[in-house]
């Protein structure tokens, strides 16, 4: 119990419309979940990865607040989004179909490799989706709000982002982050799922991780991302046509591509250069 005093303030918890809480993870890289609550259950999405955080989010969805968890969507697979889906017992959760193949098997490998390092995580299980979506969009009506699953793939194959469509906000699951990331994912499917972001008429949008962006601030921080990946693209295209295209990679700055080293905790710059070795081994379109 040691460690936990000193998190007695808990994590950082937003409300960003009437029943819809944003929780931020003080643990790992500023990941977020949401919650959006009904009169008699409530929906979240995605559970973070600690169990001390989600014991958080548990105690005031279902104990403050009184709504037992129905319904969990999964943005994506990965394990900072998914590992506290056990923690519901009572409910369902909805993903993609390929969030479903993956997390059987990506996820199960990452979290036995985790929790090696980190014995919290040793009795943790894995849930997988129990519905499951492919194209196309879904929709889940809580009390008087309408949630709108989407398809918003590039992270990784499987995104999905969610809308609460009266009060115009998204959940985009990691295909918006203050630093674009798409190792496992498509740098193509990225920058099309970014579009389509600006013509959802937002007043907020929560990205996978980092700060929620208010309505004033959401056309400039989509188009810092995707500056971002068309700078990449066009420094790796360059790169690919050197001699040695890996050291010619090593050149390309984070600041080039416009983005600062600082972002998420100063993970950005790693970030970064997985993204270039990315690119450059997946092949860049030329426009
Ligand atoms: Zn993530």
């Amino acid at each position: 119990m040691l460690g936990r005093s000193s998190r007695e303030n808990g994590m950082i918890r937003e409300r960003v419309a009437d029943n819809v809480y944003v929780f931020t993870s003080e643990l790992y890289a500023q990941v977020n979940s949401g919650a959006v609550i009904g009169p008699d259950w409530s929906v979240l999405i995605d559970t973070l990865a600690y169990p001390e955080e989600i014991a958080e989010i548990k105690d005031f969805v279902e104990t403050r607040l009184g709504t037992p968890v129905r319904y969990i969507i999964n943005t994506h697979y990965h394990a900072d989004h998914v590992l506290g889906n056990a923690a519901f017992p009572g409910a369902t959760v909805i993903g993609h179909r390929l969030a479903r193949e993956l997390m059987g098997i990506r996820a199960r490998a990452a979290l036995r490799a985790a929790s090696e390092e980190n014995r919290s995580l040793q009795d943790v299980e894995l849930v997988l989706p129990g519905i499951v979506m492919e194209s196309g969009t879904m929709s889940l009506r809580v009390g008087k709000r309408t949630l709108e699953i989407l398809a918003l793939a590039g992270h990784s194959p499987d995104g999905l982002g969610v809308l609460v469509s009266e009060d115009r906000v998204l959940f985009s699951g990691d295909a918006m982050m203050p630093i674009p990331y798409f190792v496992d994912g498509d740098v193509e499917e990225l920058l099309a799922s970014l579009k389509r972001i600006p013509r959802l008429k937002l007043e907020n949008l929560v990205q996978g991780h980092g700060e929620v962006i208010l309505r004033g601030e959401i056309q400039n921080a989509i188009r810092s991302n995707v500056s971002y990946l068309t700078a990449m693209k066009r420094q790796v295209a360059r790169a690919a046509r050197r001699k040695d295209p890996e050291a010619a990679l090593l050149e390309i700055t984070i600041e080039e591509c416009g983005k600062a080293r600082i972002l998420l905790g100063g993970l950005a710059p790693e970030l970064h250069r997985r993204n270039l070795a990315a690119l450059l081994r997946q092949g860049v379109r030329e426009e």
